[in-house]
């Protein structure tokens, strides 16, 4: 290759790198897999290295390496970086919308421009002729830390402005939040905890740690992203919704959860929506950011000290708390494994009293090392059972206790067992009160039967009258049967009578599956067996190999399924159940419904759809949830913070659907 040769393909290759680059971190699309990119970036090294002076500023090459440094420059900011007022409630958003008015001329009627608040650090970047040439931290707000090499080893941060239609000026600068991503935050806490070093608090401590290393290497080897938010330069763009697109046009993550809001009541929609995806989202946030949308009346109404009064930090109640673990105890599941919980001093978490953590299994407890007197920090998502995500050591006074798992079952006495390969213990005993009060409530539960009323403390009444042993025993009960229990009027007995024989006149089939808690059978591959045989007697007549031939069962679930037809006590179950329930008949959905026939696979969370809604979605339209991607896959939907599946869809040719696409698709 001549040089003139190795100058046009070395420019090509950094198109290309950098085309790759915004099309996964700005649209989250993969369009080569992350092996064939790399093979590009390695060559794109060779050349620089064989031609030295090709090298320039804005070459991906230029994102890794460089000497470290003895300490970092200082930064001053041109424009001061001003932090904002947090507000924690909605008549609080309301005050300030009110302090606005009044400094605004009568019938001035601003619209809102509503984002994330990420977890992260503020970066100020400029960049001139589009080229990267500073990153600064905020510091004081006056002035700053230098540290452009550990920004350039974020893949996020475009090293050269893309080409747009206006007109930019020399020298431009764009500001934003570095943030560590939640699975990089889990990566990197792994990691410290096997080399016994300490783990990071938060993901900010983490990033903002990350950005303050002077070996830019070290910064490299873990990867924070970038999410753009301002352009502080006056370009002569009207409102803060118009700089977001800008934003993104040059080559920027700007938010794909950004809202204009027209009323105060618009602004609290979109914080509820957000507080529901927060969970899903694969980075932290702590709140919005609302802020007047015009940027003529944003700038009118100025800064108090170093905060703007045209908007504020909407943010959410803390998830995490700290509280004593004051003690552990197991709970026995339906397949009869032991859970150990950690029992908490009462603390508040995201709006409600906590005092209930699990801790999974005996592998967890290790991992965290918690012991009972331990400080530890407690979080809670969404709707999930709050977990212990840290242990604070410093607090331990030498009083506190190791958990021991229990040799015998805490709820009927029998033995424990660990079997080879399993992270969890086991009662052994199939009659243990514990099992079966859990394997009755599993039974009426949501994806099983569905039966309306029969909670934990009537079951467990039902119980202690000897009125049942086992699911089967429920559809004999009769109204009468309720009258000697305590505080059980008239007519909820008939109620739950009638629902109870409501559940029994056909039962779909994968519920039933479902309802029976075969050990590793959950609700899909109930879905699964159920739309593959299409009868309970030919499931149970099964062999392992025919077991084999469902979609996605593989050995493990195999071998469950054929113990527990051939298990005498199950079979014994499974005949009473039948001679009572009428199971109807699987209907095959194929055929019918937008999705008909097509097997479909979502990575990444959506915003419009928990797992579950989204597999319940295709099955509703004709069409077949599978896990994983083949040339059999119709689809790849792909949402927030996509696994390998969609570079893998890639790859094999398969369409792979934004959620927009796919919900027009559902429709
Ligand atoms: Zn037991």
């Amino acid at each position: 290759m001549t040089k003139a040769e190795a100058k046009t393909r070395s420019l090509k290759l950094r198109e290309q790198i950098d085309h790759y680059r915004y099309q996964y971190h700005v649209l989250d699309r993969s369009e080569i897999s992350d092996a064939a990119l790399d093979s590009l970036k390695h060559e794109l090294q060779s050349l620089e290295e064989a031609y030295p002076d090709l090298v320039t500023a804005d070459s991906p090459t230029q994102r890794v390496g460089g000497e470290p440094l003895a300490k970092f420059q200082k930064a001053p900011h041109g424009v001061p970086m001003l932090s904002l007022n947090d507000v924690f409630a909605f008549d609080e958003v309301e005050e300030w919308q009110k302090r606005v008015a009044k400094l605004l001329p009568p019938g001035t009627q601003p619209s809102y421009f509503a984002e994330l608040k990420v977890d992260g650090l503020a970066l100020s970047l400029t960049y001139r002729d589009g080229v990267l040439i500073r990153a600064a931290t905020r510091g004081d707000g006056q002035t700053g830390e230098d540290v452009t090499m550990n920004a350039k080893t974020i893949e996020a941060i475009p090293l050269r402005l893309r080409p747009v239609s206006k007109i930019l000026p020399r020298e431009i600068e764009v500001r934003g939040e570095a943030y560590m991503p939640k699975k990089e935050f889990e990566r990197l806490n792994a990691e410290a905890k096997q080399r016994g070093a300490e783990p990071f608090a938060n993901p900010r401590n983490a990033a903002a740690g990350a950005l303050r290393q002077l070996d830019p290497k070290v910064m490299s080897a873990r990867k924070l992203s970038f999410l753009a938010y301002d352009l502080v330069t006056d370009i002569g763009v009207q409102t803060h919704e118009a700089v977001h697109a800008l934003l993104a046009e040059l080559g920027f993550q700007s938010g794909k959860h950004n809202r204009l809001c027209r009323t105060l009541a618009e602004i609290e929609d979109y914080h509820r929506d957000i507080e529901k995806l927060r969970s899903r989202l694969g980075f932290w946030i702590d709140g919005n950011v609302v802020g007047i949308n015009e940027l003529v009346t944003f700038k009118r109404l100025g800064v108090i000290g170093k905060t703007p009064r045209g908007a504020v930090a909407y943010k959410y109640p803390a998830e995490q708390a700290t509280t004593v673990v004051e003690d552990i105890q197991v709970q026995v599941g339906r397949t009869g494994a032991l859970t150990p919980v950690a029992h908490l001093r009462p603390v508040l978490v995201a709006g409600s009293t906590v005092s209930r953590a699990t801790l999974h299994n005996l592998d967890e407890i290790r991992r965290l090392d918690v012991r009972i007197g331990d400080t530890v920090i407690v979080q809670k998502a969404g709707d999930v059972i709050p977990d212990v995500v840290q242990v604070l050591p410093k607090f331990r006074t030498g009083k506190e206790k190791k958990f021991v798992m229990p040799k015998v079952c805490p709820a009927c006495g029998s033995s424990v067992q660990h079997p080879d390969g399993e992270v969890a213990y086991y009662c052994t005993n199939k009659k243990c009160f514990a099992q079966r009060m859990e394997e009755l409530q599993h039974f009426v539960s949501k994806n099983a039967l569905n039966i309306d009323g029969l909670g934990p403390k009537i079951l467990e009444q039902l119980w202690s009258a000897d009125l049942i042993r086992q699911p089967a025993d429920l559809f004999d009960l009769t109204e009468k049967h309720f009258a000697p229990l305590e505080r059980f009027a008239e007519k909820s007995a008939a109620n739950l009578v009638e629902s109870i024989q409501a559940a029994r006149r056909g039962i779909e089939l994968w519920r039933l599956l479902n309802a029976l808690g075969i050990r590793h059978v959950g609700e899909q591959t109930s879905h699964d067996l159920a739309e593959h045989f299409g009868s309970i007697s030919k499931i149970r007549s099964a062999s392992i190999k025919k077991f084999l031939k469902v979609h996605d069962v593989g050995e493990t679930v195999a071998q469950s399924l054929h113990d527990y037809c051939a298990d005498y006590d199950s079979k014994k179950h499974l005949d009473e159940l039948l001679k009572r329930v009428t199971v109807r008949a699987e209907v095959k959905q194929v055929g019918r419904g937008s999705l008909a026939g097509k097997s479909i696979v979502v990575t990444g969370s959506l915003a419009h759809f928990s797992r579950a809604e989204a597999k319940a979605a295709i099955r509703q339209a004709g069409g077949k949830w599978v896990s994983s991607v083949s040339k059999k896959t119709d689809y790849v939907v792909v949402g927030e913070d996509p696994g390998s599946k969609a570079a893998r869809a890639k790859q094999l040719g398969v369409r792979v659907l934004d959620e927009a696409a796919f919900r027009k698709l559902l429709q």
